[in-house]
């Protein structure tokens, strides 16, 4: 049966709050209001229903097998074992415990593996391997770095990040970004960097178009602009009168995009001369250290030497021999990566549900199963986010349609995040028919030419919950 939304019943209120992570938080981890300001690290760690989570980005994103190996032992042995990509191409790992944190810090350190730390610099996977990347935003990146360690900073807003796009041929385009510096090469000039502020690519702000050191020095200089704003502010903060006196070309800087086709890192790329580089994204943004070692040592004998953690959860493998692919594609399929850009997983939205959330109302994982069977909802234009509880672990964004785990049911939130309301409710027994209802009621609604998520937003929320009420 299908209920709307309420407010929460005294029990389940009691329910809730049992469940609520923030009644576990050590006093040396992240609270809940300061999750909200900063992100997780290895020095700031995040409790999450399934004990604490650290988030990092390896310094050099280049690892070998042995370093990402030694990193899986490291998940297994010190958390839960599961270990996670974002959606920025970060890594997680899952399950710490506050006295096991240390030892996770040592292990990373006799791996060789770097985590960045300070202001958070994200530059493409296949920088510095890709010969069709402009200008390199991997030495960009190191530059900067040693600009901005010499620099006496206040505070920085902790969210602040700098997006290095050398422009191969995945880039970073469509990841927001407080400061954005993109290659472009003028007609007959050496290669440059638009430097921008705030928002995503197509909504930047753009500011100037320098030569490397020249933006590495405007980068310093708008970092400073910030620290005179305050520690929260971001680059969308920056009015056009602050930025003038630094920047007096301002308005004149062209508006357009550098327009190009950006690929997706899941599938194959062949960068040439033989070399290979399978993009795989992780099943649903995580896999178990026990599976990825197995995976890895797979990979070897196909001739990878290196892995790089990718945007969009994915794992890049370095270095395969074109005779090893369909071994390796088989092998993939079987350790259930998802390959192709076309494969409906990469729109569904799972947290680790209660295969592996102490907080977690349904096993999200499963559910998955199911939604991929009511094809109707994912046409490719659809998110689709199955979340444990309310805090919206997996995506922190709006999604088409949120699934939320909660006392009395899953809680359908449209067009959305996890946090928000639902508009309804669905029993477990019910929730197959309401998804055949959901599938249905977009068939029947969709116009000719448009998405299920257009459809779904014209729809609107209370449309489709009373839709769902009726059957
Ligand atoms: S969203 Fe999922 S992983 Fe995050 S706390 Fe809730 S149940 Fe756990």
């Amino acid at each position: 049966m299908v209920v709307n939304a309420g407010p929460m019943t005294e029990e389940a209120e009691h329910n809730a709050d049992q469940r609520d992570p923030a009644r576990l938080i050590p006093s040396s981890v992240q609270s809940p209001s300061s999750v909200r300001g900063a992100c997780p690290s290895l020095a700031a760690p995040m409790h999450t229903g399934d004990g604490l989570l650290v988030r990092f980005r390896p310094s050099d994103p280049a690892l070998s097998i042995q370093q990402i190996r030694q990193l899986a032992e490291a998940a297994a042995c010190h958390g839960n074992g599961l270990l996670e990509i974002t959606s920025r191409g970060s890594l997680q790992i899952r399950g710490l415990r506050e006295e096991t944190l240390s030892a996770l810090e040592a292990d990373i350190a006799a791996a060789g593996i770097v985590p960045d730390s300070g202001i958070v610099i994200e530059i493409p996977s296949l920088s510095g391997l890709d010969p069709t990347e402009l200008s390199s935003a991997g030495v960009m990146a190191e530059n900067l770095k040693r600009a901005i360690a010499g620099m006496p900073l206040p505070a920085l807003a902790p969210k602040l990040s700098i997006v290095i796009d050398g422009r191969d041929r995945i880039g970073l385009g469509s990841l927001p970004a407080d400061i954005r510096l993109t290659a472009t090469r003028r007609e007959g000039g050496d290669p440059e960097w638009i430097v921008a502020v705030g928002g995503a690519s197509r909504m930047d702000r753009r500011l100037a178009i320098l030569p490397n050191e020249r933006a590495i020095s405007a980068t310093v200089e708008i970092l400073r602009l910030l620290a005179e704003i305050g520690p929260r502010a971001r680059g969308r903060d920056l009015s056009i009168d602050r930025l003038r006196p630094s920047f007096p070309d301002i308005e004149m800087i062209e508006m357009t995009d550098p327009g190009r086709a950006v690929a997706s890192p899941i599938g194959l790329h062949d960068l040439g001369s033989g070399n290979l580089v399978f993009g795989l994204r992780l099943p649903y943004g995580q896999i178990h250290s026990a599976e990825l070692i197995a995976f890895l040592d797979r990979a070897e004998e196909w001739g990878v030497y290196e892995v790089r953690p990718a945007l969009e959860h994915c794992l890049m493998l370095v270095g395969m021999r074109p005779e090893a692919l369909a071994s390796a594609k088989l092998a993939a399929a079987n350790f259930g990566f998802s390959m192709s850009t076309d494969d409906p997983r990469n729109h569904i939205h799972t947290c680790a549900g209660t295969r592996g959330c102490a907080s977690a109302f349904y096993d999200t994982k499963a559910f998955a199963a199911r939604l991929l069977t009511a094809s109707g909802l994912l046409d490719g234009s659809t998110s689709i986010h199955l979340s444990g509880c309310s805090k919206g672990c997996a995506r922190p964004a709006r999604a088409s349609l949120a699934f939320v785990g909660a006392p009395m049911g899953y809680g359908l939130v449209v067009n959305g995040s996890a946090s928000d309301a639902p508009v309804a409710y669905i029993h477990e027994n019910d929730l197959k028919s309401a998804l055949d209802d959901l599938s249905r009621l977009v068939l029947n609604e969709k116009g000719a030419g448009e998405s299920v998520d257009a459809c779904l937003t014209r729809l609107g929320s209370d449309y489709i919950a009373s839709a769902l009420r009726q059957g």
